[in-house]
């Protein structure tokens, strides 16, 4: 699913080169849940943005979905990002003058799915998230942890191979982040393949796997008993 080998990433900062991420391997295979921890400057970033094809490493090779993602052209780059991969973030990148539904339906307007169809899917994963009742209210009138479901329907409706969360909870209080987890847990008993960042150890608990970063390099990789 995801197959990293030997990549490494270098900022120039003024005079000075940050080496951001140095010789990492990473295989994620489908189905894992993976939480991807290490303090602040440790690289994890820059590892979710070469993951979620957004920034390339300098060294290394990347396979997403079989695919050698630095041999192909920005316009496959683009289609394979929009197929595989579901976003979520820590500030839940909801449009605000849109319903839940709507933002929900978004994705779909890119890949000429009909409206209805679009509709009728969106509806259902909205159901599938707990917030059915909530379809037609704007983000202004939902909780943290309802806006923050209604990204994770959003980053599901392509039926992505993979959610990449960046800190997803980082908004959220501990109630909350727990529903949230226990949303992402279910999820990946459905099958679905999730990488989460995180630097709270308690939340790394709800994944499978932690991988550990730190200067650049991973440090631990084990399994949750
Ligand atoms: P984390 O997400 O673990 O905090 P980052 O991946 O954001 O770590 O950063 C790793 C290192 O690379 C840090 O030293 C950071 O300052 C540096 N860095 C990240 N992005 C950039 C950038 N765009 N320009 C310069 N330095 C960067
Ligand atoms: P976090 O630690 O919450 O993951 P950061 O504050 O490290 O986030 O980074 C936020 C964004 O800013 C990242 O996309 C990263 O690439 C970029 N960034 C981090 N450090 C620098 C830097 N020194 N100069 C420029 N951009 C940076």
């Amino acid at each position: 699913m995801i197959r990293v080998r030997g990549i490494s990433k270098t900022y120039q900062m003024g005079n000075t080169l940050v080496k951001a991420l140095d010789g990492v391997d990473l295989h994620i295979p489908q189905n894992e849940f993976v939480a991807i921890m290490g303090p602040s400057g440790s690289g994890k970033s820059t590892l979710m943005n070469i993951l979620g094809c957004l920034d390339q490493p300098d060294n290394g090779s990347y396979q997403l979905a079989g695919e050698e993602v630095a041999s192909i052209d920005d316009d496959q780059l683009a289609s394979l990002r929009n197929r595989s991969i579901g976003f979520v973030f820590q500030t839940f990148n909801l449009q605000a003058r849109r319903t839940a539904l709507e933002n929900v339906m978004l994705p779909l307007r890119f890949s000429n799915c009909p409206k209805v169809e679009a509709r009728e899917r969106a509806t259902q994963i909205l159901s599938k998230v707990g917030l059915a009742e909530r379809a037609h209210h704007r983000p202004s009138e939902l909780s943290g942890g309802q806006r923050q479901r209604v990204a994770i329907a959003r980053a599901l409706i392509n039926q992505p191979e993979i959610i990449l969360a960046d800190e997803p909870t980082g908004n959220l209080d501990s109630k909350t982040t727990e529903e949230i987890m226990n949303l992402f847990h279910h999820l990946h008993q459905q099958g679905q393949t999730i990488v989460v960042v995180t630097h709270e150890d308690e939340i790394a608990q709800h994944a499978q796997r932690v991988v550990t970063l730190r200067d650049g390099k991973i440090k631990e990789d084990k399994f949750n008993d």
